[in-house]
């Protein structure tokens, strides 16, 4: 007979009751990362902390809108902004965002998927026939 085996899942990746008792539990203090909010299951804002997502979590103004939330450690700021930007540009129309994510402080690191945009329309625009 197998013995049956306990694995680790991941619990970053759920969405989770966006509770001030559940973000102590599940993020520790310090660590940047970037995170999503829902309400009823519908993705309404993403963003990220360079310096302590837990921090972030539970002074964010939505508290009390937003009912769930999902969340992703980085192991640095720059982690962290490539995953805003991603999850940003994929739930672009849902969210409540208005404004592109922000680099991090000091750094000039450009959004990959805008960088692609600009590439994309350039050749376009440069392999276009004149009319
Ligand atoms: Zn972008």
């Amino acid at each position: 007979m197998k013995r049956p085996t306990i694995e680790f899942v991941n619990a970053a990746r759920v969405p989770l009751p966006f509770r001030a008792g559940v973000v102590r539990e599940l993020i520790p203090s310090g660590l940047a990362g970037c995170y999503l909010l829902r309400r009823v299951g519908v993705p309404r804002y993403v963003g990220r902390s360079d310096r302590c997502l837990r921090a972030r979590l539970l002074n964010h103004p939505l508290r009390g809108l937003a009912d769930e939330f999902v969340f992703d450690v980085c192991s640095s700021p720059e982690s962290a902004y490539l995953l805003e930007c991603a999850w940003y540009h994929r739930l672009g129309g849902q969210l409540r965002n208005r404004i592109h994510p922000a680099q991090p402080e000091e750094r000039s690191l450009p959004c990959p998927v805008c960088d692609e945009l600009v590439r994309a329309s350039l050749a376009d625009a440069l392999s276009a026939r004149p009319r």
